[in-house]
């Protein structure tokens, strides 16, 4: 960290009279590790080119998600040379993500891009910077449309959360349909167990409903045997399938996942239990379409994903939000569109085994 700007984080500590903000804050100075920083900024131009090269202050609502970290990684890609970015992991807390915005601004970030913690939480980073006169352009977790109405520079960059659900049941059907093996105990029904995200998160709800509705509307029946939140994680999703093995071993037929990382999870505990072995099978479905599931898939553990294109959303994000801070007209220059919500929706697309290609392009 340049002395310049230590002096004037210190500044800001003083000023701001708090320990927590400082000391406790997972927000620190330029390129360097101090502590245990977990903000960075990337900033590689010359100090003429500073004019051309707007703060964008982004939080991630913790960098311990796989699917964000590739958000992450399309966000530093696209700001490359275009944006410098102030960088936080806002580590699974809505109030250090509170403190890590006032830091942004007060750092002179000319825009806000967040990946809120908690879905509820838009409207006090909207008065945060309504106050600063600054723009917000919020990405995959979705505030309430009454909240996106409430300040008229507010964007949000995501998906429409119904059509990964609607396209997951289609997965699963198509599959059920083609493999009369899967019904075990040829009742006719979906014995399922359902390994749900984060609740509240407009992606889980949906996720949770659609799918199964999509089934259903397919004209299969199912049951419920299973369903319980693994909130987003690779590990709980394994603790999870442990236990559901535990208690009804056969009897489950499928797995449905709300997004890969459990389903990878999942597919871990099957096979500690000898299943994809010695025709011992069970299918898993997933979203999201990270490489891990890819090659789940390709080894046929994984009967198949949904496209949630991260590449797409995190660029989304960098270009709106270049855009609201050099004070543009916010799609200038740039391929996307927005909805009545103000909202820029990347599609999803099922991946199986015959498109896998699909879903590497994607994540490249
Ligand atoms: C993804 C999940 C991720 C979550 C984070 C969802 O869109 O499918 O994998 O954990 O966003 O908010
Ligand atoms: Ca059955």
């Amino acid at each position: 960290m340049s002395k310049k700007k230590l002096l004037s984080l210190l500044a800001v500590c003083a000023l701001t009279f708090s320990l927590t903000a400082c000391g406790g804050s997972k927000e620190t100075g330029t390129g360097t590790t101090a502590g245990n920083s977990k903000q960075t900024t990337t900033d590689t131009s010359k100090d003429t080119a500073k004019a051309e090269k707007p703060k964008v202050g982004v939080t991630i609502y913790k960098f311990d998600d796989n699917f964000m970290s590739f958000v992450r990684r399309a966000i530093e890609t696209t700001a490359k040379d275009k944006a410098e970015l102030i960088l936080n992991d806002s580590q699974n807390s809505q109030a250090t993500q509170n403190e890590q915005v006032d830091m942004m601004i007060s750092k002179g970030a000319k825009v806000l891009a967040i990946n809120l913690v908690d879905p509820q939480a838009a409207p006090s980073i909207i008065s945060k910077a309504q106050a600063a006169k600054l723009p917000v352009v919020f990405f995959n977790k979705e505030p309430s449309a009454e909240a996106m109405k409430s300040y008229d520079k507010t964007w949000y960059v995501g998906t429409t959360s119904a059509e990964s659900g609607i396209i997951q049941g289609k997965i699963v059907a198509d599959s059920w349909k083609a493999n009369a093996k899967f019904d075990k105990n040829k009742d006719g029904k979906i014995q399922y167990v359902l390994l749900k995200g984060e609740p509240g998160h407009p992606d889980a709800e949906a996720r949770t409903k659609y799918v199964i509705d999509e089934v259903v509307k397919q004209g299969i029946q199912v049951e419920q045997l299973e369903l319980q939140t693994g909130m987003w994680d690779t590990v709980k999703g394994k603790d999870l399938m442990d236990a559901w093995l535990a208690k009804h071993g056969d009897k489950i037929e499928y797995v449905i996942a709300n997004n890969d990382a459990m389903a990878l999870g999942a597919v871990q505990s099957l096979k500690a239990a000898g299943y994809f072995a010695n025709d011992k099978f069970m299918p898993v479905v997933g979203v999201d379409a990270i490489p891990d599931a890819l090659e789940q898939i390709k080894s046929g553990m994984m009967v198949g994903t949904v496209l949630n294109d991260a590449k797409n959303q995190g660029k989304a994000t960098v270009d709106l939000s270049i855009n609201a801070a050099l004070g543009k007209d916010i799609l200038d220059g740039t391929q996307w569109k927005l909805d009545e919500n103000k909202a820029v929706r990347v599609p999803y697309v099922a991946v199986t085994k015959d498109n896998i290609s699909v879903g590497e392009e994607a994540y490249k």
